[in-house]
């Protein structure tokens, strides 16, 4: 059992799929609290919504329930029919109600239609990792069919090119967790110990991705390289 808010690097093997990183920078995995609503609590972390790595793991819990809560004041008949028109896709939009009960349920995990209304609630691209499969990067959330993007501008496959990115694991087919950077990575960093206070004296976390920087860039295009990049949420869905 790995323990809550501490963090651990991606596997070697998987390395290949990330973008590379600067000497003493390491891709590590974050480790949020798996309580249903891990994926808010992921999001929560990358977003440090209401200053969340800085908080115990009690307080973080609370801060992504928080969270869930406020996306879910967001969902109402009519924001969300309006946003399914806007995305052309009212034909395979969940019923409003339904998705409604699901966000509001802590103990009910996120699924890719509410991740995607989240993605663009909160103006953030997601990616994913599958740990469990080599198939990594496995899935951006996108409705955009590849087919309609001849030109392939570099993030065509996300929501929007503006907007930062986060990164995410998916672990065991059953727990989300988010993908950061850790920065001057030393060997102590290896030591629970020492790791247990994220934030020390020239180390330093980097949760998400602003665009028009180099690491945002490469991570776009380790994305587009895997075979998982034309995915759409359409296709995830009909295979689930
Ligand atoms: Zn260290």
């Amino acid at each position: 059992m790995v323990v809550e808010n501490s963090i651990i690097k991606i596997p070697k093997n998987f390395l290949q799929n990330f973008a590379q990183l600067d000497n003493g920078a390491e891709w590590v995995k974050y480790s949020v609290s798996g309580n249903g609503s891990c994926f808010y609590n992921s999001a929560a972390a990358a977003l440090n919504y209401n200053n969340y790595m800085k908080h115990s793991v009690k307080s973080q819990e609370a801060i992504g329930r928080n969270l869930r809560r406020q996306f879910q004041r967001e969902i109402n008949e009519n924001s969300w029919s309006e946003f399914w028109k806007h995305h052309n896709l009212q034909h395979v939009a969940p019923n409003y109600l339904k998705a409604r009960q699901e966000v509001a349920d802590p103990k009910t995990w996120a699924n890719l239609w509410t991740i995607y209304v989240f993605s663009c609630w909160t103006r953030t691209n997601f990616i994913f990792y599958d740990m469990d499969n080599e198939c990594l990067p496995y899935c951006g959330i996108t409705t955009v069919n590849p087919a309609k993007c001849p030109q392939r501008p570099k993030n065509c496959m996300l929501p929007d090119s503006k907007w930062n990115l986060v990164t995410i694991a998916w672990v065991n087919k059953s727990h989300f967790d988010p993908i950061m950077v850790f920065k001057n990575y030393c060997k102590s960093c290896q030591m629970p110990t020492h790791r247990s206070q994220l934030v020390r004296k020239n180390h330093n976390l980097v949760l998400n991705f602003k665009k028009n920087e180099k690491l945002y860039k490469d991570i776009l295009k380790k994305y587009n390289q895997g075979k998982c990049s034309g995915k759409t949420i359409q296709d995830a869905a009909l295979k689930n």
